[in-house]
C-alpha cells in the first residue's frame, strides 16, 4: 500500500471503506492463523515505576496510584494458577522497578522455566542494557513486549519526559529481535498531538522492524496525569490500526487489547472480526488488579482468573472464532513446514536463536 492509500484509509469515516478493510484483514488473518485465538496469561508483577509518561497512570509521579509488588512465590503461584486453566504463555507485566534487579528478574523467569518447561515467558518491563535482555534470555525467556509508542520523533516527546528517548526505544527492539526473543512492538491510538501521519509513521516502523507481535489499544485517560483531561482515542481508528497492521504484516501475533474492551464493551470482538488473533486476560490475583491502573475504569479487574477464562472463550466463540491454548508462537519464526511440531521447544536455545534469525 502506498503513503497516500494507507492516509487514506486512516481518516476516511465511509462505512463501506471500513468494513472492507476489516474484511480482508479477517481474511489474512483467517489464511494466516485459520480461526484460532491464543490466549496469553498477563501477570501485573509490579506497579511502582521509575518512568513518568504522560498519559501512564502508574507514573513515578503519581501520588495518588497505590503501588505493590508481588514476590517471586506470588508470581509463582499466578502461574500455577493459569497453567491449571491451560494457559501456555505468562506474560510478566512491570513499571519499570529497580526493586527486581537483574539478578532477582533472572531468578524468577529461572523458577517459572524449571516449573513450566513448555510454556512461553513473555517480559514487558521496559528499556534495559542488551546484557540485561541477554541475561533474561538466558535465564529462560522466550518473548518480549516493548510497545514503542509512537514511531514520530515529536510525538514522543510530547508524551514522554525530557531523559527518555524514542532511538533508545527502537535500538532495544532491534537488540531484542537480534537476541532471539520473539519481540513486540505496538503503538497507542488517539493519543494527545497524534496525526494521521503519525499513525503512518508508526505502521511503516513496525514494517521495518517486522515484530512477532504488535500491541496496539487506545488512549485512556489516566487521572492524576498530565494528559489526565484529553479524550480517549476513537475505537473506529484503533479498528483501522489494527486492521491495516493486519494487512502490511499478515504473520504478526496482534492481541484484541484490554484498552479497547475498556473504550467499548464489545471493542475485542470488533478487534477480532478486524484481523486480531490474541487475547490477554488477567492472571494478576484479584485483591491487586485495580491498583495496576494504566487508564481510568480498567474491565476485568474484579474477576478471578477462572472467570476472566471463561468470559473470553464465551466471547471469542459468540465471534465466531475458536480459543486455543497452545503455545501460539509466531509463524514468522516458527514456519510448520520447517519445525514440524510448531513450539521448537525441543530446539537447544542456541538453535532457538539461530532459527529466529
Ligand atoms: N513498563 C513497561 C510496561 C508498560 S505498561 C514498558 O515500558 O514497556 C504497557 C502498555 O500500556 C504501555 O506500553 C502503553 O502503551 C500502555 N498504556 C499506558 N498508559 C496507557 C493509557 N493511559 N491508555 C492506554 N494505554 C496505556
Amino acid at each position: 500500500m502506498t503513503d497516500a492509500e494507507i492516509l487514506h484509509y486512516i481518516t476516511t469515516s465511509d462505512k463501506a471503506e471500513t468494513e472492507y478493510l476489516y474484511a480482508r484483514a479477517r481474511e489474512v488473518r483467517e489464511r494466516e492463523y485459520g480461526l484460532d485465538v491464543y490466549f496469553r496469561g498477563l501477570i501485573e508483577f509490579t506497579s511502582y515505576c521509575n518512568n513518568n509518561c504522560f498519559y501512564c497512570g502508574i507514573r513515578r509521579d503519581n501520588a495518588g496510584a497505590r503501588r505493590y509488588r508481588l514476590s517471586e512465590a506470588q508470581i509463582l503461584d499466578c502461574c500455577r494458577t493459569g497453567d491449571a486453566l491451560g494457559f501456555r504463555t505468562f506474560v510478566l507485566q512491570g513499571g519499570e522497578d529497580p526493586y527486581y534487579t537483574d539478578d532477582t528478574m533472572a531468578g524468577i523467569i529461572r523458577a517459572i522455566r524449571a516449573e513450566f518447561p513448555g510454556h512461553a515467558i513473555t517480559l514487558s518491563i521496559g528499556e534495559k542494557s542488551r546484557e540485561s535482555y541477554e541475561r533474561f534470555y538466558e535465564a529462560g525467556a522466550d518473548r518480549y513486549l516493548l510497545r514503542h509508542e509512537t514511531a514520530n520523533e515529536a510525538h514522543y516527546r510530547a508524551m514522554h519526559p525530557a531523559e527518555m528517548r524514542l532511538s533508545n526505544r527502537k535500538t532495544c527492539l532491534y537488540t531484542l529481535k537480534e537476541i532471539g526473543f520473539q519481540t513486540g512492538a505496538g503503538f497507542m491510538v488517539g493519543t494527545p498531538f497524534q496525526t494521521p501521519e503519525c499513525l503512518l509513521e508508526d505502521l511503516r516502523f513496525l514494517q521495518a522492524l517486522e515484530p512477532h507481535m504488535a500491541g496496539i489499544g487506545p488512549f485512556i485517560p489516566a487521572s492524576n496525569t498530565p494528559f489526565a483531561g484529553r479524550p480517549a482515542g476513537g475505537e473506529e481508528l484503533t479498528l483501522k490500526m489494527v486492521a491495516l497492521t493486519r494487512l502490511l504484516l499478515p504473520r504478526v501475533l496482534l492481541p484484541a487489547t484490554t484498552a479497547l474492551g475498556t473504550l467499548s464493551p464489545a471493542g475485542r470482538e470488533k478487534a477480532l472480526l478486524a484481523g486480531a488473533n490474541v487475547v490477554m486476560p488477567n492472571l494478576s490475583p484479584p485483591g491487586v488488579r485495580t491498583f495496576y491502573s494504566l487508564y481510568d475504569n480498567k474491565i476485568c479487574t474484579g474477576d478471578e482468573a477462572a472467570e476472566c477464562l471463561r468470559c473470553m472463550s464465551l466471547r471469542i466463540k459468540a465471534t465466531g472464532f475458536r480459543p486455543s491454548m497452545v503455545r501460539g508462537d509466531s509463524r514468522i519464526t516458527f514456519p510448520p513446514q520447517t519445525y514440524p511440531g510448531g513450539s521448537g521447544i525441543a530446539l537447544s536455545r542456541k538453535l532457538h536463536k539461530k532459527a529466529w534469525q
